[in-house]
């Protein structure tokens, strides 16, 4: 879902703004030491759109200097946000501060939309147009404490979203199936789909050559396997190329919320495997690592946990993702494969409240202390998740630099220990925070 920032100078109304939008799906967090406000984001929906805000606001943290606070608000926005709705006083008129954020606003091509808030009664809005000034474009006249004008603004802030994001409500689940030729992937695809219970239907692409493949199981769940065309008529279209082949994954993987990634157990891992893997670990899919042709090898009781550490060897920074060994041809364990996506797919949208979240971290810090160096010490203030697929946390810390990789390692490590964030990578953003 899109994600909202509010900014603008202190007291102009941007945490009523946020309340009054959120509703009553507001997230409510625990109060935190140095956090001056107990509300941090939430999830809110206008017309067909659901969407994600974050109060900048609220996330103050000591007494920094309010240039400094509002730089670091804004530069939040403009990391972590699809649109940023600035908000000034209709009550208060222009101020020099509002001239700051909305230069520091100039910068972003996201788009901003300018909220005039504190305009409770109709003869105030003759009082909005000195805020043309600001180069932001029309003002909107809302009135945050009455509820008045909020419509408007919301309608103008959906405007500006994907086309996308009103289309969320096919509840299938997306998936693909990828890896280098002659793993299996035709022969999954035809096994799984040939399976007597599943019910199939074609999708025919509208502007490409492929077509997705949708399917419901026995137990009423609902996928859809991306870019199937080739690989049921198996030969035709999908060349057996390996260019072809890692352009058709690309491809497959920016459409997809869960990977396959089928490697072939009688073959091997290969170079082309990791490259492969890692276009969809590095755009935040969920995955999961299928073992094929286990039929066709050799057993006795410890090569699967031996495949199994060549596996997390070769590939560590896939630790995350479950790996199933199978036949295509025999069928064995295909039928795990649905709840398998299932499963990871909810784990790559799962979010966590603040106040279990900070309780975890701070419960992490309690028991391995924060790195220092030259006598000074990380320290963690908060944490918060700002997005799903994946799932993404930002760390509010006084020094950036402290932060060190395998500290990091270890918040992240007691975060998948809390919660079950099997098959998904977890993003973490480290913030500073005077
Ligand atoms: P793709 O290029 O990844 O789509 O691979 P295919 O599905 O075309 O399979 C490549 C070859 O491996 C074919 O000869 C298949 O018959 C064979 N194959 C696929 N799955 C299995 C399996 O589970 N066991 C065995 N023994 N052979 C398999």
């Amino acid at each position: 879902a899109p994600i909202v920032a509010i900014v603008g100078r202190p007291n102009v109304g941007k945490s009523t703004i946020f309340n009054r939008m959120a509703g009553e799906r507001i997230a409510i967090v625990e109060d935190m030491p140095g956090v001056t406000r107990d509300r941090l984001y939430a999830s809110a929906e206008w017309l067909n759109y659901d969407f994600r805000m974050i109060d900048t606001g609220g996330i103050e943290i000591g007494d920094a200097p309010f240039l400094a606070e509002i730089r670091g608000q804004v530069e939040l926005a403009l990391d972590e946000a699809d649109l940023i709705v600035m908000v000034v006083s209709g009550r208060e008129g222009l101020t020099e501060a509002d001239e700051v954020v909305a230069k520091m606003l100039y910068k972003t091509d996201k788009p901003v939309v300018l909220a005039v808030n504190k305009v409770d009664n109709p003869e105030m809005r003759n009082d909005i147009y000195d805020f043309y000034a600001l180069g932001l474009g029309d003002p909107f006249p809302v009135s945050g404490s009455h509820g008045i004008g909020l419509g408007d603004l919301l309608d103008e802030v959906v405007k500006h979203f994907p086309d996308e994001a009103a289309e969320q409500e096919d509840e299938a689940i997306r998936f693909s199936i990828i890896g280098r030729p002659n793993v299996g992937k035709s022969s999954i695809v035809n096994a799984m789909l040939g399976e007597k219970r599943v019910i199939v239907s074609d999708i025919e692409g509208t502007t490409r050559d492929a077509i997705d493949t949708r399917f419901v199981t026995p137990d009423g769940d609902e996928f859809v396997m991306v870019d199937t065309a080739g690989m049921r008529k198996r030969g035709k279209i999908y060349e057996n190329t390996e260019k072809y082949s890692v352009m058709r994954a690309m491809k497959a993987i920016d459409d997809s919320n869960v990977i396959l990634m089928v490697l072939d157990a009688e073959a091997g891992i290969r170079e082309q495997d990791k490259h492969v893997a890692g276009f969809a670990h590095d755009a935040g899919r969920a995955m999961i690592i299928v073992v094929n042709k286990w039929d066709a090898i050799e057993k006795d009781d410890h090569t699967m946990s031996d495949f199994e550490n060549l596996i997390r060897d070769e590939f560590k920074f896939l630790d995350y993702a479950p790996i199933v060994f199978v036949s295509a041809k025999t069928g064995q364990r295909l039928d795990r494969l649905p709840q398998l996506v299932k499963d990871v797919d909810d784990n790559h949208r799962k979010r966590i409240g603040s106040s279990t979240l900070n309780d975890v971290i701070m419960d992490a810090i309690a028991i391995n202390p924060t790195p220092s160096d030259n006598g000074r010490r990380l320290r963690v203030y908060y944490a918060t998740q700002v997005a799903v697929q994946p799932p993404t946390f930002v760390i509010f810390v006084n020094d950036v630099e402290l932060m060190h990789f395998s500290y990091e390692r270890f918040l992240e490590n007691k975060i998948r220990e809390a919660f079950d964030f099997t098959g998904t990578p977890i993003k973490l953003i480290v913030r500073a925070r005077k």
